[in-house]
């Protein structure tokens, strides 16, 4: 905090204070007096509130769950139309300097580590233009000495001509080294706070840079300062009570949505997996628990792109592409080199539950009549 300035300061404590205000006991105690009429005022008139989203979010929903999904499904169509992005995440590196217990790349775990040289990740990443994707994640563990800033600035550069767009999912930065990463190309920007429940930040996070929790709340405003066309928030599922949790996600991208207008906004709905150390999630989230969550917070944030990932099955991914979904991977790979490197000495990050390749996923996609998108140009592409 003290390397802040006041103005970052100032913009900072805009979301801690607002998120101060909404302590676990008074979340569960809007959700658990919600009762039937006002779920269906709230299906009714959704507005983009936190009223809203609590109602929809509570347990009294839960009898309504057809109807939001629904509405949710409706609404989707009506501000995305039959899209459906697809991006692959490509891991450079699975250093990592902190120890969140519930991750594989945790420092303290005994796996194998490796960081992709620039010419190895150029080549997985030409690998994954080849099979058609037009939207890369680039994805490390948080330690810039394996993976420097200018090491992403210049794969950026070097990769801009194969992708439509380029994204990052690795340490938090200072305000100037994203502005670095958006003249090189990279024009997204994913940083999970994990979870927003502070007392179990801290118990998850229990050394290493990320211990700071407000450090990383604020610093995806800092990548939305330096020019970042598109910023992806989410909560890990597991950690703590979901509905807590989606209330404060959704909470958090109401406050972006409003003070960073230009940007894109995308909400992530990443449950926990099996991963190296053995970590046993606190709390289950169901697959109902997801789909609650996903349309709740699509009616209160109907312009926000809701990304779904690999680490969900097959059968979940399925049946819930059409709620709401509009941005979504396949084909992925968690360890550095995973696409082309044969990288046995690399350990995942976590398993992936859906193995299908992008060409049976963009067939599953166009069954259900989405114009599957590889780019932003160009509609559809087989
Ligand atoms: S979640 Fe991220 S920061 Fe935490 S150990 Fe894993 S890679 Fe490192």
């Amino acid at each position: 905090m003290s390397r802040l300035s006041n103005m970052q300061n100032a913009s900072l404590q805009s979301f801690a204070e607002s998120l101060n205000r909404w302590p676990a006991e008074i979340i569960s105690q809007k959700m658990q007096t919600t009762e039937r009429r006002h779920v269906l005022s709230a299906l009714k008139t959704p507005r983009p509130d936190p009223t809203t989203l609590y109602q929809l979010l509570s347990p009294a929903a839960e009898p309504y769950l057809e109807t939001l999904a629904r509405q949710s499904a409706l609404t989707t169509r009506q501000r995305f139309g039959h899209t459906m992005q697809f991006y692959a995440p490509l891991y450079v590196s699975n250093y990592c300097e902190n120890a969140c217990r519930y991750c594989g790349f945790n420092r303290r775990n005994q796996i194998a580590r490796s960081a992709l040289t620039r010419e190895q990740a150029v080549k997985e990443a030409t690998f994954l233009a080849e099979q058609g994707f037009r939207h890369l994640l680039l994805v490390a563990g948080e330690d810039r000495r394996h993976v420097p800033v200018g090491y992403f600035a210049d794969l950026a550069q070097q990769l801009r001509t194969k992708f439509a767009s380029i994204s990052i999912e690795i340490y938090p930065l200072e305000q100037k080294e994203y502005a670095q990463l958006t003249a090189a190309g990279v024009d997204g920007l994913t940083l999970y706070q994990e979870t927003y429940d502070r007392n179990v930040y801290a118990d998850m996070h229990p050394a290493g840079a990320k211990k700071d929790f407000d450090r990383r709340l604020y610093a995806i405003e800092d990548g939305a300062r330096a020019g970042m066309d598109k910023l992806g928030i989410g909560a890990l599922l597991g950690l703590s009570d979901w509905r807590a949790e989606a209330f404060r996600t959704g909470l958090h991208a109401l406050y972006l949505q409003k003070k960073h207008w230009r940007c894109q906004l995308a909400v992530s709905f990443p449950r926990m997996r099996k991963a190296a150390g053995g970590f046993n999630p606190p709390t289950n989230v169901s697959d109902k628990a997801i789909v609650q969550m996903l349309c709740a917070l699509r009616l209160v944030l109907p312009d926000a792109e809701m990304v779904l990932s690999t680490r969900e099955s097959q059968f979940l991914r399925d049946h819930i592409l059409p709620l709401g979904i509009t941005r979504i991977s396949a084909a992925s790979k968690t360890n550095p080199g995973g696409y082309t490197l044969n990288n046995e000495d690399s350990s995942d990050q976590f398993e992936v539950q859906d193995n299908r390749s992008l060409q049976e996923m963009l067939k599953v996609a166009r069954q259900k009549g989405y114009d599957p998108v590889l780019k932003n140009w160009d509609k559809t592409l087989d």
